[in-house]
């Protein structure tokens, strides 16, 4: 067999085993081209291995269980997927319900019963971010010990009216910066962002830059009741997951820029980012529960594949919404391209 790897090349044959990963066997090219097999025969368990030291993909969909899913959900759902799979990659599910004024019960064992309608089928066990509030306090703990975070006393009414970046979100003062002003008590924890200019290259909506003092302003990562944002969540729980590929709505694309500062803050690597187009409806407003979107129900799953696949200019065969999961997937999997949706911010819905 011709290949194109050099003599010497070392392929590894990894098996996945619970939350493990181990060297099954490994491959060497030869002088000649070919490959010889070689069985690892020591005991596999001290192969133990540092997931993250693989440039392996590792993509998740990370949903939070404040309704059913909708089309939009879908759409980030599989592209996801078949960004991760497409080669040879890991796929996994997070539960981001940290927010826990948004949960509403039952809706977590829904979408994950959803998710296998679809066959999307995911490794590992399904993180659930509820129960990780001491991976968060320690990362908190890490970014109190650098200074890197100060405690603001201001409330959320003060800031929305204090003034704005000429779009929705409120640009914070920096009114605590220096320290709580008198009579003050710390409401929240924030991270400073003076003087930082987050770069990066998105995949799909290529190279995005965001000065954060005057983009965003230095923004909250825990409030006085505990709780953790967002961000920080999502920073900590993409490096515990060793993810490696970020797909996802390009309404998360003006977040990206203080997540990657955060990673940066936590000695964090940071993952490769592709936003796909957000689904919106005939008003275009995006899918959303508030929005009234309709919720996805499991019925005739390879039709709304299709959809999905079609509304990522996949062009997918018309046979195919008619075919069963399994074929739809064979399908994708052999076809996808990711850049079919480059550049491209909105779509609107079947
Ligand atoms: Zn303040």
């Amino acid at each position: 067999m011709a290949l194109a790897f050099p003599f010497g090349t070392i392929c590894l044959c990894l098996r996945w085993e619970q939350d493990r990963r181990f060297i099954q066997d490994f491959w060497v090219v030869c002088l000649d081209g070919s490959l010889a097999c070689h069985k690892v025969i020591v005991n596999v368990v001290s192969y133990r291995l540092a997931d993250a030291a693989f440039h392996f993909s590792r993509g998740r969909f990370a949903p939070t269980p404040s309704g059913p899913l909708h089309f939009g959900s879908l759409v980030a759902a599989v592209s996801s997927f078949l960004h991760a799979r497409s080669r040879g990659g890991e796929w996994f599910v997070r539960l981001e319900d940290v927010d826990r004024s948004r949960v509403v019960p039952g809706a977590a064992d829904a979408i994950l019963r959803l998710l296998e309608d679809y066959g999307l089928e995911w490794d590992g066990p399904v993180m659930v971010q509820s129960e990780r509030g001491d991976v968060y306090r320690a990362a908190l703990d890490a970014l109190i010990a650098t200074g890197a975070v100060y405690s603001c006393g201001c409330s959320r009414k003060e800031i929305a009216d204090s003034h704005y970046n000429g779009r929705r979100e409120s640009v914070y003062p920096g009114t605590c910066r220096e320290g709580l002003p008198p009579g003050r008590v710390s409401r929240s924890l924030r991270v400073r962002t003076a003087g930082v200019m987050v770069a990066f290259d998105d995949l799909l909506q290529g190279r995005i830059c965001q000065t954060l003092d005057a983009d965003v302003g230095d923004f909250v990562v825990s409030r006085s009741d505990q709780s953790f944002t967002y961000h920080l969540a999502m920073v900590v729980d993409d490096a515990a997951q060793g993810i490696t590929d970020v797909v996802r709505g390009a309404d998360l694309l003006g977040s990206t820029p203080r997540q990657i500062h955060l990673q940066r803050l936590l000695g964090l690597s940071t993952p490769t980012y592709a936003h796909v187009p957000v689904a919106v409806n005939a008003r275009g407003e995006k899918l959303s529960k508030q929005a009234h979107a309709e919720a996805l129900t499991g019925h005739r799953p390879a039709a709304m594949l299709w959809a999905a696949l079609q509304f990522l200019r996949q062009a997918p065969p018309d046979e195919i919404a008619r075919a069963d999961v399994a074929a739809v997937w064979q399908w994708a999997l052999a076809n996808w391209r990711l850049d079919a949706v480059a550049g491209i911010v909105t779509a609107t819905a079947p």
